[in-house]
């Protein structure tokens, strides 16, 4: 295996520094604009004309982007391009091609990191770390590691050859185009999701999540500006049964890289299985979708770590990543001293501008998830056997604000332990200590899905049966750390059963989907 780059430092915005300096600079410039996002195929931009509006979360009435809509034409004119590029691209020497990424991850570091951070920032408002960790780390480790990944890939061969002929492996794109569909959680994700195909010789259709489309259409325009072809990803954000429908209907899908909502990816899937026969081949799936994420305490626990993790891991942008935090198990030794420290600690949080450098959260992403939210709290308002201890309102006056709330429920199956709310909402069950094995069970089969958990002990013993109880719970698995953060390059991410097909993000393995290898046997 070749030697990897090391991750992207982290810059910390002291009072002073040049990137803060910076950054308020670039917040200034994107808040004083609205900027016309258009669709972008074969480089050609297309202003469709059928807008949607992307406002800051935190103040809906503040508009920052008008988003063109992608018809049925323009989508089926980003296959064409696609297909049109595909030949000339594949045949591109990898290291041709990887230079590119490279470059772009260059460009986010040195020169656009405070753009890209500010309209992070203000479009689907996050914090200035969370921001920087997403639009500047995530999305450099990305471009860096996986395109050292596919070096890897690419060196792969059989390790036989007899006298006589020669064995060798050939890693070919997939036959077709790639629809990679993205969230709007992660400005890295949408770049991940886009490139780890075309790294590997694949042509791309990308559909940003509209309420993110801006930082999205800012990394695109910088794979541009670092030399990525006409044609070789297309940009098509808008409405995704028109986008969904004209890729997958088409006889040349070749694959989908999707991260979403469970039900989302659900039905893409469907669609594409019935459409076997129709296809040259078969369509790769690759989706990462919901959660419904555990911190596990044992009677062992350093409380004050479990309490640190499980603020960060439940509130951190709000509870909108995947592998938010959103189960919590404690012991009933450990009760009182848990739920105090929390509903203490969530007292301090200041909910408020993502460019106020003192405030922990801000607004969720939009209305919908306003309104979703706020049924969970109203049904735990309501519930028997549920109470809610800290937090549990919201106001959508100016913008998307939820308090972040704890919920205690008694029942391990309260509708707030199974569902994925996707927001800054925790709900605590308490067992009897000598119930550790028994409440381990629960918590491994309480959710469909298995996406991030983490269990917080001292006892060796424990955290052994801990492991053992959990292995199908969680496809990234946290030993007294949070449940959220994982590292490109440290801690490949995805999970398996309801919450995707485990292809890990920023891996090898991820990138492997997106070759199709040829097998070639020569005599001499
Ligand atoms: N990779 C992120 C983390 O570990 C979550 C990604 C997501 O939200 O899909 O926190």
């Amino acid at each position: 295996s070749l030697p990897k780059p090391p991750s992207e430092p982290m810059l910390n915005y002291a009072p002073g520094s040049p990137e803060r300096a910076a950054l308020a600079e670039a917040l200034t410039e994107v808040s004083g604009e609205v900027v016309d996002i258009p669709c972008v195929v074969n480089g050609e931009e297309v202003y469709t004309g059928d807008v949607v509006e992307q406002v800051m979360p935190t103040r809906h009435s503040h508009v920052l982007a008008r988003v063109h809509r992608a018809s049925q034409e323009t989508v089926q004119a980003a296959i064409d391009a696609s297909l049109e590029a595909r030949a000339e691209w594949a045949a591109m020497p990898a290291e041709a091609r990887f230079a590119i990424f490279r470059k772009a991850a260059d460009l986010v570091a040195s020169k656009h990191r405070a753009k890209m951070c500010a309209t992070v920032m203000l479009g689907t408002g996050k914090n200035v770390w969370q921001a920087e960790i997403d639009a500047a780390v995530e999305t450099i480790d990305f471009f860096r590691f996986n395109t050292a990944f596919a070096e890897d890939i690419y060196a792969m061969q059989p390790p036989q050859n007899a006298p006589g002929n020669w064995n060798r492996s050939e890693y070919r794109p997939l036959e077709g185009f790639v629809l990679a569909v993205s969230p709007f959680n992660f400005c890295a994700i949408g770049a991940n999701l886009c490139t780890a195909p075309a790294m590997m010789g694949n042509t791309v259709v990308w559909k940003p999540a509209s309420t993110a489309a801006l930082g999205n259409y800012y990394v695109y325009n910088i794979l541009r500006e670092a030399g990525l072809p006409d044609g070789v990803i297309n940009f098509v954000p808008g409405s995704g049964p028109v986008i969904g429908d004209t890729c997958l209907n088409s006889p040349h899908l070749g694959g989908l890289h999707f991260t979403g909502s469970t039900e989302t990816f659900n039905s893409l899937s469907h669609a594409i299985t019935s459409n076997y026969g129709k296809y040259v081949g078969y369509p790769r799936v690759v989706g990462e979708t919901g959660g419904k994420n555990f911190h596990f305490l044992h009677a062992s626990a350093d409380v004050r770590s479990a309490v640190n993790n499980t603020l960060r891991g439940a509130f951190e942008y709000q509870g909108q990543k995947c592998s938010a935090t959103s189960r919590l198990y404690v012991p009933a030794s450990l009760w009182d001293e848990v739920r105090d420290s929390l509903v203490a600690e969530m007292a301090n949080i200041k909910v408020g501008q993502p460019y106020e450098f003192d405030a922990f959260m801000t607004a969720v992403i939009d209305k919908s998830s306003f309104d979703n939210i706020s049924r969970y709290l109203a049904a735990a308002a309501a519930a028997p056997d549920a109470e809610v201890l800290a937090g549990g309102s919201a106001d959508d006056s100016e913008g998307y604000f939820v308090e972040p709330t704890l919920i205690h429920t008694t029942d391990p199956h309260f509708l707030t332990m199974e569902e994925e709310i996707f927001g800054p909402v925790l709900t605590a069950y308490v067992y009897d200590d000598d119930k550790f094995e028994e409440t381990l069970e629960v918590c491994a089969s309480t959710s469909p899905y298995a996406l991030t958990g983490a269990v917080f002990a001292r006892d060796a013993d424990a955290l052994l049966t801990a492991d053992a109880a959990l292995k199908d719970a969680a496809g990234n698995f946290y030993v007294n750390d949070k449940s959220t953060g994982a590292v490109v390059g440290a801690q490949p991410f995805g999970g398996a059963r309801a919450s995707g097909t485990n292809d890990k993000a920023g891996s090898a393995l991820n990138l492997l989907r997106w070759v199709s290898a040829r097998t070639i046997k020569e005599n001499y």
